[in-house]
């Protein structure tokens, strides 16, 4: 798979602000942020987008969510927050290489514009 913004972020090639890494995922600051906590949660394992993901990764699936709760709550902010997916172009999608934005720190609107 094609080195993305992401991969280069897991190498250390480019900077950010890491809140959390262990052997399977990294969570970094997003540079944009949506909301007073925006992180975004990616798996060290190039997978483009969850549409892409296979039953072998089923474990690793289960690891990001947990983790993505485990970071809300090391941020304040244990039972409110939006875990986001943008999966292709259509979606917003725009970097591709898999990642669940955390978004936490105000209100969230249903639907999701
Ligand atoms: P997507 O639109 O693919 O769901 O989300 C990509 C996210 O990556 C966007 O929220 C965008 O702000 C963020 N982003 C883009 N470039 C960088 C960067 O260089 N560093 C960080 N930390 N985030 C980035």
């Amino acid at each position: 798979m094609s080195e993305t913004l992401f991969s280069k972020i897991i190498n250390r090639e480019i900077p950010a602000d890491i809140v959390y890494e262990d052997d399977l995922c990294l969570a970094f600051r997003d540079i944009e942020p949506q909301a007073p906590v925006h992180i975004l949660l990616i798996p060290k394992k190039s997978i483009v987008k969850i549409s892409e993901a296979t039953e072998t990764d089923q474990s690793l699936l289960g690891h990001l969510l947990l983790k993505a709760g485990d970071i809300a709550k090391e941020q304040g902010y244990a039972d409110t927050f939006r875990l986001v997916v943008n999966n292709g172009n259509g979606a917003g999608q725009t970097v591709f290489h898999l990642h669940i934005h955390i978004l936490a720190g105000r209100k969230f609107s249903w639907p999701a514009g």
